[in-house]
């Protein structure tokens, strides 16, 4: 046997850039501009950071959903989820796009009537609704959605005192399939809370029954949980129409639709993951149509998406504050926004990208918040090409509830600018000051001075 030829072991860093399980380092394509305005340019004016939103990907979103719906179904119709986001711009833009409102407390119910929605489009959803909020939602002639008996029975009365009949829903969840069950807004369809609800409004004849409401969860990922929602709700709509005589108008499936976000943990990545809304609405609409209603019966399709609308219009830029190695070796990057405002970094791993020219070499970064607290954390681990103090970041997906859940907690919020048809970027909301937040404190006398020798 021939002795084998010895050749030296050699050792050489990997560079990345290399594919990986998921292909190339396309994920790090620099972002230099969002429609065509350009990163650097925003940042300048409205300072770092800066949530950027895309109107043309909005306007764009909505019209993929309705068209999903409406080549499915003859009569839909769409509510903006209002806690999804609730600038008063990109209200409106739903609105303009034909969305009525969907608020889920009184606070977002007066937002929606200050942007113009008229009150009998808006859906008063929510398990907080006091006697003066159902007054004020009776008055204006808005949908309420029951959510539990004691808010039926205080309805009752608020109608029965105004003499007036109120237009309502009641809220269902169900056994969809999906676990743990979403049981607790509403009345459960297996267990005959339900029928004990609708018989209740029926026979109390204070009440105008006009729809039936169901949200399932959020960022679903099972498209059959909405074909078995629809199929429950149409077989309460059918029997309502042979027990009690009463045909209502319209079926809410709610909202809960997954945007395009990775979960966190998730091998795979939210864009190879998620269903499209094609595929939400084919469960949805499949449900209705077949589940056995005259066809001059169909009911009214109300649906309330919120993530899946927005997610992806919006993005956050910011800076490198620094670098440094944490005691086992491992980079860190601090940035200056932190998880105070990107709330939603503590589920998603958010795609990141470096808003300049880079090499082709990539680290394991552990990118941190500037806040002084150990959770601030925006990426646990990120392959990213080697970024210095100033150099600026985008962060993805971040359109739906990092506006409405920040947090004002240590550093004041930032601006918020929409990126027009033009490549225009116009500021819909400015950056916070220390005024808007000592505004609404108040110093008692006998706290006002002190003296520090
Ligand atoms: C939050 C909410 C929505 C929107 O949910 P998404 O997961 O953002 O689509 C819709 N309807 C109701 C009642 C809600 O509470």
């Amino acid at each position: 046997m021939a002795k084998k030829l010895y050749e030296r072991p050699i050792i050489r860093p990997l560079t990345s850039g290399l594919m990986n399980k998921f292909g190339s380092r396309s994920e790090y394509l620099p972002v230099t501009h969002i429609d065509g305005a350009s990163v650097k340019d925003m940042l300048k004016e409205f300072g770092s950071p800066l949530f950027v939103f895309s109107e043309r990907q909005v306007r764009e979103n909505m019209r993929n959903a309705k068209r999903a719906f409406e080549t499915r179904y003859p009569k839909v119709q769409f509510a903006w989820s209002y806690k999804t986001n609730y600038l008063n711009a990109i209200c409106n833009i739903f609105h303009q796009e034909g969305s009525w409102a969907e608020v889920v407390s009184r606070f977002e119910y007066d937002k929606a009537i200050l942007n113009g929605v008229p009150g009998d489009k808006i859906l008063f959803n929510g398990p907080d609704k006091t006697d003066d909020d159902l007054r004020t939602a009776i008055k204006n002639n808005s949908p309420i959605h029951i959510d539990h008996l004691d808010e039926l029975y205080r309805l009752t009365e608020q109608a029965t005192e105004m003499k007036v009949k109120p237009r309502v829903a009641i809220r269902i969840n169900m056994d969809t399939g999906i676990y743990p069950l979403w049981d607790r807004f509403g009345f459960n369809y297996e267990n005959g809370q339900a029928w004990d609800a609708l018989n209740k409004i029926m026979a109390s004849g204070k009440l105008n029954l006009v729809g039936l409401h169901a949200h399932i969860g959020t960022y679903m990922i099972s498209t059959n949980a909405y074909y078995v929602a629809a199929t429950k709700l149409a077989d309460l709509a059918i029997n309502l129409k042979q027990k009690h005589d009463t045909t209502i108008q319209y079926i809410d499936m709610g909202g809960g639709f997954a945007s395009q976000n990775t979960l966190k943990g998730s091998y795979l990545k939210g864009a190879d993951m998620v269903p499209s809304v094609n595929e939400y609405a084919e469960a949805i609409c499949t449900g209705l149509i077949n589940a056995g209603f005259k066809s001059n019966e169909l009911p009214t399709l109300i649906l309330e998406p919120g993530r899946v609308l927005i997610d992806d219009a919006g993005f956050l830029l910011g800076t490198v504050i620094a670098n440094k190695r944490l005691s086992d070796g491992r980079k860190a990057t601090i940035l200056d926004f932190g998880v105070n405002i990107l709330f939603t970094s503590f589920w998603y791993d958010h795609k990141i990208s470096p808003a300049q020219e880079f090499g082709m070499h990539t680290e394991d970064t552990i990118l941190y918040g500037p806040l002084c607290m150990n959770i601030d954390v925006i990426r646990e681990n990120v392959a990213l090409p080697p970024l210095n103090a100033g150099d600026n970041l985008v962060v993805h997906h971040v359109g739906a509830y990092d506006i409405t859940q920040s947090m004002q907690f240590i550093s004041l919020r930032p601006a918020v600018v929409i990126v027009d048809s033009m490549s225009k970027a116009h500021l819909i909301k400015r950056k916070e000051t220390l005024q808007d937040i000592q505004h609404n404190e108040a110093m008692p006398e006998f706290l006002r001075s002190f003296k520090l020798s």
